[in-house]
């Protein structure tokens, strides 16, 4: 047997003991899941999953390298572990220049160690390749074998880093608050590295915002969805609050009293749809609606569950550079504008306090009638 596998390396799991099997059978369905419309076969050998029967590797690698749970893959060819196999194989390698052979030898009772394999498997590309040079300390190409404790082993060029981090669906379901910006898109990604599976809710404020800023976050968690899996996004309509608060709240202080209304629909939407956690994109003292004082106050308004903030201490470079690496920079820099553009004061309060947010919002009329008017009106969509 001699077949080209795509060998599937997973991260962390081996810390989690008696639940391995759980994040384990997690994972494949993740990567399953994410090779759909692609023909090819998945099967799972002893710590690894292999990919085989298959022929658009390129679009194979796209994929998995944005399942959350995948330390590494190679494309490998897989022959029985037997060294002049091996040998034969190895003979076939397209290198120039110099070159070293590395094995690994997780079946120790093969009968040859690791350091004989390598040197034997170089002598065999040698003879085969007089023009090759060994290299061992910077080589400029590298030979893997790994024998595994199946009878079988793998002979690959390259381990091609993934994203890491854990299987989606293995810490619970969240609640992203999504926005338009750069921000937020960034911290669901970050979230569900950690093993969150995410609903979102973005607020607009039609007609003050256009169809376009809302075709922007949908766009947004698009890209999102092969590393989140499927995403149901919940548009809510804000305007009617918004306009509530400019009418009757002091204009330093909308920022303030917009963003405790939108913890308290997200609060409500998150419970109503199973979600232990509310995930947002502050970075503390990027903006006058994130200084300490000002996280305190809307943070206050959350009782129920976590807001996590994976953005919080990071510089916006920083989480540029995700946002490049991810793929939702060029749609987040869009110029569609946002909610929170909307009525928005010349200067806004940096250090809010409780009592005045909770004042003010006193002056507002039927605060409850508002929240459910906008729950009760929001527009469900599935994002797959
Ligand atoms: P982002 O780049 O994510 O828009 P930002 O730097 O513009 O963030 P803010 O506008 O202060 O910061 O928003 C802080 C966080 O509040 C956002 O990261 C997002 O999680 C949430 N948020 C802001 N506006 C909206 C919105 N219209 N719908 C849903 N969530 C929002
Ligand atoms: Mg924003």
């Amino acid at each position: 047997m001699n077949d080209s596998v795509i060998v599937i390396r997973y991260a962390e799991l081996y810390l989690k003991g008696k639940n391995r099997s759980f994040f384990e059978n997690l994972l494949i369905d993740n990567i399953k899941k994410s090779l759909v419309g692609i023909d090819c076969k998945l099967r799972f050998n002893r710590s690894r999953y292999e990919v085989y029967d298959y022929t658009e590797e390129t679009k194979i690698l796209d994929r998995l390298k944005k399942v959350f749970g995948i330390h590494s893959v190679s494309v490998a060819l897989k022959c029985e572990a037997d060294i002049d196999k091996i040998c034969e194989i190895a003979k076939g390698t397209d290198f120039v220049g110099t070159f070293k052979v590395s094995t690994n030898r997780a079946d120790k009772t093969f009968p040859m160690t690791s350091t004989e394999v390598s040197a034997t498997v170089g002598g065999a590309i040698l003879s085969a390749h007089p023009k090759l040079k060994v290299d061992v300390i910077n080589p400029q190409n590298i030979l893997n074998i790994d024998i595994r404790e199946d009878g079988y082993a793998y002979i690959f060029k390259d381990k091609i880093p993934c994203s890491g981090g854990m299987p989606v669906g293995s810490s619970g379901k969240g609640l992203l608050l999504l926005s338009g910006g750069l921000d937020s898109p960034v911290a669901g990604y970050m979230m569900a590295k950690r093993g969150l599976r995410l609903d979102a809710v973005h607020f607009h404020s039609y007609p003050y915002t256009s169809e376009k800023a809302k075709q922007k976050v949908i766009d947004l968690a698009k890209i999102l969805v092969p590393y989140t899996g499927p995403i149901t996004l919940n548009c809510i309509p804000f305007t009617k609050i918004q306009e509530e608060i400019h009418r009757c709240c002091a204009s330093n202080y909308m920022i303030t009293i917009v963003r405790r209304f939108m913890m308290r629909i997200a609060e409500k939407v998150a419970q109503m749809s199973d979600c232990g956690c509310i995930v947002n994109g502050e970075s503390l003292g990027q903006v006058a609606s994130q200084t300490l004082q000002s996280i305190t106050v809307t943070n206050d308004i959350i009782k129920s569950m976590p807001i996590f903030r994976p953005c919080i201490g990071m510089d916006k470079q920083e989480i540029v550079d995700i946002a490049l690496k991810i793929g939702t920079y060029d749609t987040s820099v869009l110029p569609y504008e946002d909610c929170c553009t909307v009525f928005l004061p010349d200067s806004p309060v940096t250090k809010p306090t409780l009592l005045r947010a909770e004042k003010e919002e006193k002056r507002l009329g039927d605060f409850a009638g508002l929240i459910a008017e906008a729950i009760d009106n929001r527009e469900i969509l599935h994002i797959e």
